[in-house]
């Protein structure tokens, strides 16, 4: 590792102990942004890598909720605002058993550069809670939401921070947000986003973040002269990134054969097209069953406990979660000729993956750029409320294809060597940076 990545570092863990995913986070952006600062001294002396690495606010709170025995049960709620200088915070609520302040830390430490990458004023942030939807009824779900957003509400605002979705939390339980929100505050504003269409809601965000992986990918695919066209595809998870990517991948002529959930996945060489997409978004977002229905109803493989990447593909879009291919995966990813990885999820390639990736130089688009179009359309859902106008389906989705197509250009000037491979990693991060730097130097020492 390069010393002076090192030293970094070494600061950074001692300074947030055990927090292993958010250290992988800052590791991989110090190593692209480190070079660049030394070669742009202005960044260094106003410690800007050092600031952007600390929150600028983190909230931590209980989350009491009556379940439907009427027993008490105790949650930890949690708000992390970590950049501020190019907007209002911005960034997703998680609620799954794994969210700790770690994983919320390299998610909204992530969210800073992807949001300046969209182009749209909005800072970074990232919330959630340790709560599982998972087997609870629609009104544990609800009593929960509102719980939640009762101590919420106090440090939030739509010129403040403006939380979303993410995993396990759709448009279900925004709308229970929502409505405790106006409930308590007396005001109809966008202080969230992904609100359902009735009441204030932007058209394309259910779709923007499989769209976005997906367009992005395209754009990675033009410099080589390909396209989706007859390429297999194989996608991890079957939540709301993996149903759209999957929805746009097979739209323009790709072939999606994977699906997964955490206990499996499914393998169905004949191809997800509409109708099958049609019932795992009913399976999944309604009955909220698991992908094994799917391999039962359409006689396909299921794999107990696996991963999709040992199945032979062209483009792998992982939709799933962090660090869901190791390097292991990445090596048979690569063996078996796939030369497009556009990351949906966040961080879902281990440090050794991107390494296996880069090595082998295939196009690799990682989270921060590839999966920036849910946040994007975000931004331009709160455009919508300011406006008090409601934009249509081709607009919103052509603007979308737009900064997708922006951010792959950002990619390219700020991430092509010298032997014109394009490394979207060192192009994402240091694109990403230059903005919220710029921005923070301007307002001093803040
Ligand atoms: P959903 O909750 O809709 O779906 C998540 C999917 O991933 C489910 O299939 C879930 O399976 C699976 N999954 C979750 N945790 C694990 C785990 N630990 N191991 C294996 N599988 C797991 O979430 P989203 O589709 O919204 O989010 C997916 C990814 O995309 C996340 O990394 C998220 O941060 C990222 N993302 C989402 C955005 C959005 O707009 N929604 C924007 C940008 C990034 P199961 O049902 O079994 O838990």
């Amino acid at each position: 590792m390069d010393p002076r990545v090192e030293q970094f570092m070494a600061q950074l863990i001692a300074k947030n102990p055990n927090e292993n995913e958010f250290h992988q986070a800052v590791q991989e952006v110090a190593e692209s942004l480190i070079p660049f600062i030394e070669e742009n001294p202005k960044y260094k002396h106003a410690k800007v890598l050092e600031r952007i690495a600390e929150p600028e606010r983190v909230i931590l709170f209980r989350v009491p909720w009556l379940d439907d025995k009427g027993e008490i049960q105790i949650n930890k709620g949690y708000r992390l605002e970590m950049n501020s200088a190019i907007g209002p915070y911005k960034g997703g609520l998680r609620f799954h058993p794994t969210v700790n302040l770690s994983i919320l830390k390299f998610l909204a430490f992530e969210q800073v550069l992807k949001n300046s990458l969209t182009t749209l004023p909005m800072g970074g942030g990232k919330g959630g809670s340790d709560f599982d939807p998972k087997g609870k009824s629609d009104n544990e779900v609800m009593r929960f939401c509102q719980s939640f957003m009762t101590e919420l509400c106090k440090h939030i605002g739509a010129n403040t921070d403006v939380p979303a979705g993410d995993i396990g939390v759709g448009g279900r339980e925004i709308g229970y947000m929502f409505g405790q929100y106006k409930r308590i505050r007396n005001e109809f504003v966008g202080v969230l986003t992904g609100k359902g269409i009735q009441y204030g809601g932007s058209l394309i965000r259910p779709e923007a973040t499989g769209y976005g992986a997906v367009y992005f990918a395209e754009e990675m695919m033009k410099t080589r002269g390909e396209s989706f066209k007859g390429k297999t595809v194989a996608v991890s998870g079957s939540g709301n990134v993996a149903q759209y990517a999957i929805e746009k991948a097979t739209q323009l002529g790709g072939k999606c054969v994977t699906l997964s959930d955490s206990a499996g996945f499914i393998h169905d060489p004949n191809g997800i097209d509409a109708e099958k997409l049609a019932y795992i978004m009913e399976l999944k977002n309604v009955k909220r069953g698991r992908i094994k229905e799917y391999a039962d109803k359409y006689g396909c493989e299921y794999y107990e406990g696996k991963r999709p990447w040992g199945i032979k593909c062209d483009v792998a879009l992982p939709s799933a979660t962090q660090n869901e291919i190791n390097e292991e995966d990445a090596k048979t990813l690569v063996a078996n000729g796939c030369f497009v990885v556009s990351e949906g999820a966040n961080m879902p390639s281990t440090p050794e993956a991107v390494e296996v990736y880069i090595k082998n130089k295939i196009l690799y688009g990682p989270g921060k750029a590839a999966n920036a179009g849910g946040v994007a359309v975000s931004g331009l859902e709160m455009s919508q409320n300011s406006l008090r106008l409601s934009w249509t389906r081709e607009e919103v989705d052509q603007r979308l294809h737009q900064i997708m197509k922006d951010i792959h250009a950002t990619c390219e000037k700020y991430g092509k060597d010298s032997e014109g491979f394009i490394n979207y990693v060192n192009g994402a991060n240091i694109g990403g940076f230059v903005k919220v730097a710029e921005a923070m130097l301007a307002q001093g020492a803040v």
